[in-house]
């Protein structure tokens, strides 16, 4: 069976519904094609009279749900398989007065199966700007908590070697005070 899905439902899992009610049906077409309805939570079908192909308008909207819903099941499933299976009589050259009305179709068979939205199509949450600024103010504190670690370095080695040539400087004018005194004259 071909499964032409123009939907950001999951191909494998749409395919899993399909499969389980064209089993209990005992018919497979050789084409599903499926589409958005319109509006929150609407499912509707067209099944070629005789011919081998459906078209499924299955929710992209649920009801209930604020922005991208990101799995269908329960309710919306079961009027899924139950339309499907409607359509499939259509195929099967059945009329509307050959059939039950496609709501007290019984369709246990995709009891708790579930229709997920790729997982590249659910947005991801927006970053918090104060997380974000907060993130970028740690990151200075702990480069220039690095400069001033190394410019404490730097000073103790400074301060080492200012002390040892004035520990020399200090030992020349006690020792040799003339001629110390005679150098400075000359510089
Ligand atoms: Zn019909």
């Amino acid at each position: 069976m071909q499964l032409v899905n123009n939907t950001e439902w999951r191909t494998d899992d749409l395919r899993k519904v399909f499969n389980k009610v064209c089993k209990k049906t005992g018919y497979t077409p050789y084409k599903i094609v499926v589409v958005y309805s319109k509006g929150f939570g609407n499912v509707n079908g067209r099944g070629g009279i005789g011919y081998g192909w459906v078209k499924m308008m299955i929710p992209g909207k649920v009801t209930g749900v604020k922005g991208k819903a990101t799995v269908l099941e329960g309710s919306i499933i079961t009027m899924i398989a139950q339309v499907l299976v409607h359509e499939l009589g259509h195929n099967m050259s059945l009329a509307h007065k050959d059939m039950r009305p496609w709501w007290t179709i019984d369709v246990s068979c995709v009891n708790g199966m579930k229709i997920r939205r790729r997982a590249d199509a659910i947005p991801k949450p927006a970053t918090d700007v104060v997380m974000k600024r907060h993130a970028t103010a740690a990151k200075h504190v702990a480069e220039w908590e690095a400069k001033l670690a190394m410019l404490d370095r730097q000073r103790a080695s400074v301060s080492a070697r200012l002390e040892k040539w004035m520990r020399a400087k200090t030992r020349y004018e006690r020792d040799y005070p003339s001629r110390v005194a005679g150098t400075m004259s000359r510089a």
